[in-house]
């Protein structure tokens, strides 16, 4: 086998099919988002704007958070020593799961290196484990959770998008003795619509499985608390198992489980991903905690996150631009062309320092490729009228004029 000929001639479909992954490299520069400086071989680096962060409310930067990292920095030194078992379980890894039971109110959290690594471990070893367990999947649901399922062995039955009959129909036809769960998200992230939670939970224990919520993009941002569209909707109890992440929202790095003790303490005992590995630093626990006690204690963040989306929403729309149909703070502009969304992203970045990373297979389904905004609470009115303008702009050169894509016809 010629190795090298191989992985260049997978390489050169990709550049062909316009998917070829490009990454722009930033330099965050704290207090100024969503200014950051991109750094390109052979120019000078120069000031952007970003509209693509899922550092959703800008807690990446906040004061609090950084205070809260470096105070442990100076206390603790970097790393924490160990895996969880092994030296490696620190007061604050503590507090924070403490904490984040708190927030969903559940027994108990486990914290995990990432949001990733606690749906994949979480949903392999729940179904490895349950004898003959079926799990039951959103046929939207995230790489994390479609790699935990796939490893874990178990039965995998996909449900179509938010079909609560579907799934229903599924679990009738299934044996009623056997251990099942159901596994969805609150938030999808690339379209920006969300599950019926208690209707899929009030369907699933019907049948007597369990529930699994992956909140990725929804904690910190909905619900009174911040606790995610559970809390909003009311109904935090029927989720059995609640998954989240540090990371977006909450601006530093992590995931974590949040569930009956029960529950926590058999993950904490078998999950592979969770014990072989050393656990996150002391100063990432100690800057997740300020973050979720910020956040939580602070819901003018949410209202004004809210109110950025559904402005920057209006805006696009008012321009005749295709900004796809999402209720959350996800904001997808439609193009359905790989080539043509990479070259959208490239203009706006060239011609205006408009950074918005293009969107395409496998994230997406092909023909459905997309700009996917992210307005936070810190983009202005004046950062809004430049974006839009400048979409204009790009809509125009590239022939895209009208708003035209398949999912604003379908508007
Ligand atoms: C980003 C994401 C994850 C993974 O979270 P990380 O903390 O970034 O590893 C899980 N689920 C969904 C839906 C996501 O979008």
């Amino acid at each position: 086998m010629d190795y090298e000929a191989f992985f260049a001639g997978h390489l050169r479909r990709l550049h062909d099919e316009g998917r070829y992954r490009v990454f722009a490299e930033l330099e965050r520069i704290a207090g100024a988002f969503p200014r950051a400086r991109l750094h390109r071989e052979g120019e000078a680096p120069r000031d952007v704007t970003v509209w693509c962060s899922n550092d959703y409310l800008a807690m990446g930067q906040h004061p609090a958070v950084i205070e809260a990292m470096q105070a442990a920095i100076g206390a603790q030194g970097s790393g924490a020593g160990g895996t969880r078992n092994i030296s490696g379980t620190n007061t604050l890894h503590a507090a924070l799961e403490r904490e984040l039971a708190q927030l969903h109110e559940k027994d108990a959290a486990l914290v995990f290196t990432s949001g990733y690594v606690a749906n994949e471990t979480t949903l392999q070893t729940l179904g490895a484990m349950l004898p003959g367990c079926e799990l039951y999947s959103d046929s939207f649901n995230h790489a994390s959770m479609i790699a935990g399922i796939r490893h874990s062995g178990a039965v995998r039955r996909i449900f179509r998008h938010n079909d609560v009959g579907h799934l229903e129909e599924l679990l009738a036809a299934a044996d009623p003795a056997a251990p099942k769960i159901v596994a969805f998200e609150s938030v999808y992230s690339m379209d920006g619509d969300v599950s019926p939670i208690g209707e899929i939970c009030r369907v699933a224990h019907r049948h007597g499985a369990l529930t699994y919520l992956d909140e990725v993009h929804a904690v910190g941002m909905y619900g009174a608390r911040g606790a995610g569209v559970a809390e909003r909707d009311g109904v935090l109890a029927e989720v059995d198992i609640v998954q989240g992440t540090l990371a977006k929202a909450f601006g530093v790095v992590g995931g974590y489980i949040a569930a009956s003790a029960a529950t926590i303490d058999f993950v904490r005992s078998c999950g592979a991903g969770f014990i072989f590995t050393t656990s996150l630093p002391p100063a990432i626990a100690a800057a997740a905690l300020a973050s979720v006690r910020h956040v939580s204690a602070h819901p003018e963040l949410r209202v004004r996150h809210q109110e950025r989306a559904a402005t920057l929403k209006r805006r696009l729309s008012a321009a005749g631009l295709p900004v796809m149909p999402s209720v959350t703070h996800i904001v997808p502009v439609s193009v359905d062309d790989a080539a043509l969304c990479k070259q959208a992203s490239d203009l706006l970045l060239d011609r205006h320092s408009i950074y918005v990373q293009p969107i395409n297979y496998p994230t997406v389904p092909r023909g459905t490729e997309r700009l996917r905004l992210t307005p936070t609470p810190l983009h202005s009115d004046e950062d809004m009228t430049r974006l839009v303008s400048a979409l204009k702009d790009v809509w125009q050169t590239l022939g895209l004029q009208g708003g035209l894509g398949r999912r604003a016809a379908a508007e």
